[in-house]
């Protein structure tokens, strides 16, 4: 086990930023999520830990020990890709010994260790099969007992799950989850898909362009967005933006939105983001409610009901009991909870 410290660390590709001077640290045996868009640079930052790109500037630190120059073998760290990487020549047994091969262990303790993985991944009736007669989720089990086999100081996990089916990365959601718990191995883990990150991370790295935009535990990243950027990207549907203004206490926007803050001690602001998730809303009556409109649309998605309505310039969507149903172009009424009420700066989306 082992710290990974990244000490202002940088990335240009020539002109282009790859990933902005940057600084964190993660701790001993936590499981730690970058998530972002598409081209944020989170494989750049990943391959930069792996020893598989050099940094323009700052370290790279596992342990307390500088490796910013180290080749990859040398730093003791595991890697599972979204391709596997698996020999398609050696069965699923010489695949899984192959790290221990290669240092030198002799057959017998190396066929005791394949079978202690096998057994933790459910791969002990599958030794002698080669991974093209594997299904998708059988080779990812391969690749990850390879990794762990070597009891490595670090993981590192790039969209490991990305090539399967909705089902199956669920179920190996849940399996990495348990083996990273019970081996407690410092994990470094990225995706572009939240619910991955919210699910299996200890903390989670936001990143945009390049620059960590927050981190934070999944709770603080989905209840104190740090920003306007964060507050979009994390919760499906998203978080209702609605730009207004604040004056004594109350936050209004065009089409009639009201809304007393249980803050009354916020600055007047003539430029001001309200957000509030589709699930602290409720439906009420069109009547005296904090947020009316006429319905847009509304969805059934099974456990629950979508309604949206257009207020001002705004479009909000409030999620309701299964149950409801609406007619359309119906006049709706939300009301929030001002529990969970978030503000924005208008101008720098910063969180008020
Ligand atoms: P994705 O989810 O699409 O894999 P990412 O967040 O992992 O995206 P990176 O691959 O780290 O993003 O890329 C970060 C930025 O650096 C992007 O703008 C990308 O175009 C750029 N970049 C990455 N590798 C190179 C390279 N070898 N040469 C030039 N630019 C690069």
């Amino acid at each position: 086990m082992a710290s990974v410290e990244l000490d202002g660390i940088g990335k240009k590709f020539g002109d282009v930023v790859g990933v902005a001077t940057q600084s964190m640290t993660i701790h001993d045996g936590e499981f730690m999520v970058f998530l972002g868009p598409s081209g944020c640079g989170k494989t750049t930052t990943m391959r930069m830990i792996a020893g598989l790109l050099e940094p323009s500037e700052g370290r790279v630190l596992v342990d307390g020990e500088d490796v910013t120059y180290d080749a990859p073998k040398d730093r003791d760290i595991a890697m599972v890709f979204q391709n596997y990487g698996l020999y398609p020549h050696m069965s699923v047994g010489e695949n899984i010994g192959y790290p221990l091969k290669v240092r030198g262990l002799s057959k017998a303790d190396r066929k005791a260790q394949i079978q202690d993985v096998a057994e933790r991944v459910e791969l002990t009736q599958l030794l002698d099969r080669r991974p093209s007669a594997l299904s998708g989720g059988q080779r990812q089990r391969v690749a990850l007992a390879r990794a762990i086999v070597r009891r490595p100081k670090v993981f590192l996990m790039d969209e490991p799950l990305s090539n399967l089916d909705a089902q199956l990365r669920v179920s190996m959601r849940a399996e990495i989850k348990h083996l990273q718990q019970e081996m407690g191995i410092t994990t470094v883990y990225v995706t572009h898909d939240q619910i991955e990150a919210l699910t299996l991370a200890d903390r989670i790295v936001i990143m945009q362009k390049g620059v960590i935009q927050q981190l934070g535990t999944p709770e603080e990243i989905y209840n104190t967005p740090a920003n306007l950027f964060v507050a979009n990207f994390i919760g499906s549907p998203s978080m209702n933006l609605i730009n207004g203004s604040l004056e004594n206490g109350i936050f209004t926007a065009p089409g009639g939105v009201h809304v007393p803050l249980k803050d009354s001690s916020q600055k007047n602001r003539a430029n001001v983001v309200l957000g509030i998730r589709p699930e602290d809303m409720s439906v009420c009556d069109a009547v005296g409610a904090m947020i009316s409109g006429v319905l847009y649309n509304s969805e059934m998605t099974g456990d629950a009901v979508f309604a949206t309505i257009d207020v001002g310039e705004a479009r909000v969507c409030a999620r309701g009991d299964r149950h409801l149903r609406f007619q359309k172009a119906q006049k709706v009424g939300f009301d929030l909870d001002l529990d969970y009420v978030h503000l924005f700066d208008g101008k720098s989306g910063a969180r008020l």
